[in-house]
């Protein structure tokens, strides 16, 4: 997905017109010691087209000059990480020093930038707007953040600049593998480690995004491609402070991926990033392995194991389908156990189930637990159908599809994967109103 920033001085509102764009879809939040204290990551769509956000404005330092740092830091971050950059400016204050310096990086930047003119209040009131022309970035948008005004604008602006976006170049039949986790956890040994293993044949020579470094390799005639952001250690002066928490970048490996592998450090355990990052898998539909590594320095007895599993479940009850490996990318122990499970949730998150078993096992569930009454009206289930794979997506066709209730829902796909345990990967069903 294309990524848009917005940027700009503090209280201008940009986490008003974040909140406005990405509307109720999950927003990750980032908590980072030392210089800066949170970024906000989301995901947008309009007149068709997907793309992520971030604000960047949870930037903030503290000292002195640390308003003009703050913005600079912020503004070189978007340059880094985005493809549109939304420089948010404030039409009661004015053209003001840090929005200059703002404006000078930017323009250095040469990326496509929108200005938009925060707390036009009236949009009939344009004269307001006049002065930002002299920022040099063309045709200012207006805007109302207070009053939801003027965001379809911004966005017409902000999408018509979005660089097309090639569709992915892998075949079909290629299981396509990313690896996430927060820095430390050993991501870059567990590729060296998987990547130097005796059956592995690293066919080419591997592809660099500008996300991730992508490794293409066939291991016991499967092919697969390694999907690795951990490897892109930029240097720079943000990029110190920045890059090693750049979850946009976790964001995009996932997105493209089947297989998200969520690597834990089995010394540590699990704090809240692992979640954020491991829920925005699920919400995308990938599969998902738990893989807990530096288990080689874990104390244990013959129950570790059975406690970990469980605090993980605890802590990831949206995720309780993907199964955990332990093992050691140090060592190498335990390593062998990663690729059938690797491989075993590929082919679960490519399940076709035929209709006819679909809803023999919908029939039974309903025989056994009928669909709860309603204001003295029940649920009918005419008849269900997998419409999708990666993930498995089924659509359930009803009399009425309000009368279907989360928990009824929940039911179904409790069965569904008791029949067919889909391990690894989430469910999707969605009902339609049909009698
Ligand atoms: P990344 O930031 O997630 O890519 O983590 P690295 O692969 O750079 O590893 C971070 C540190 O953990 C390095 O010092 C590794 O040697 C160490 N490490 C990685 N895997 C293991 C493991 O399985 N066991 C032990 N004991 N140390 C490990």
């Amino acid at each position: 997905r294309p990524v848009i920033a917005i940027v700009g001085r503090p209280n201008v509102g940009k986490s008003t017109i974040f909140n406005r764009i990405i509307g109720d879809r999950l927003a990750i939040v980032e908590d980072k010691p030392g210089v800066t204290r949170d970024r906000i990551y989301g995901t947008g769509e309009w007149t068709g087209r997907a793309f992520s956000v971030i604000d960047t404005g949870g930037i903030e330092i503290e000292g002195e000059d640390s308003l003009l740092r703050s913005v600079r830091m912020q503004a070189e971050l978007a340059i880094e990480e985005a493809d549109v950059i939304i420089f948010m400016v404030d039409a009661k204050a004015g053209i003001t020093t840090a929005d200059e310096e703002v404006a000078r990086m930017l323009f250095r930047s040469k990326k496509p930038i929108v200005v938009a003119v925060n707390k036009v209040d009236n949009l009939q009131r344009m004269d307001d707007i006049y002065e930002f022309y002299g920022l040099g970035f063309g045709d200012p948008v207006a805007l109302s953040g207070a009053h939801g005004m003027g965001i379809g604008d911004l966005l017409d602006a902000a999408v018509s600049k979005l660089p097309v976006i090639e569709d992915e170049e892998y075949d079909d039949d290629i299981i396509k593998v990313a690896l996430i986790g927060r820095p430390n956890v050993g991501k870059s040994s567990l590729v060296n480690a998987i990547l130097g293993e005796e059956r592995v044949i690293v066919s080419e020579v591997a592809g660099t995004t500008r996300d991730a470094i992508d490794t293409p390799f066939e291991k016991d005639g499967q092919k697969y491609v390694l999907i690795d952001t951990a490897g892109m250690r930029k240097r720079g002066k943000v990029y110190e402070t920045t890059e090693k928490y750049s979850v946009m970048r976790a964001m995009k490996a996932i997105e493209r991926a089947d297989v998200v592998l969520v690597v834990i450090n089995g010394e540590e355990g699990i704090i809240e990033q692992d979640k954020h990052i491991a829920g925005y898998a699920h919400e995308n539909g990938k599969a998902a392995v738990f893989v807990v590594n530096k288990w080689d320095v874990v104390e244990k007895d013959d129950k570790t194991m059975q406690q970990f599993t469980n605090t993980i479940r605890e802590h990831f009850l949206f995720m309780t389908y993907a199964p955990v490996v332990f093992l050691s990318a140090l060592t190498k122990h335990r390593l062998h156990r990663l690729f059938p499970v690797i491989n075993h949730v590929a082919e679960q998150h490519a399940l076709r189930i035929p209709t006819h078993v679909l809803n023999d096992i919908i029939s039974d569930a309903v025989a056994i637990t009928p669909p709860p009454r309603d204001k003295g009206r029940s649920l009918r289930i005419n008849y269900a159908t997998q419409v999708g794979v990666k993930p498995p997506t089924i659509l359930i066709f009803v009399n009425d599809p309000e009368l279907m209730h989360f928990s009824y829902e929940r039911y179904l796909e409790n069965k569904i994967r008791a029949a067919f345990a889909f391990e690894g990967t989430p469910l999707r069903l969605f009902t339609r109103r049909k009698s």
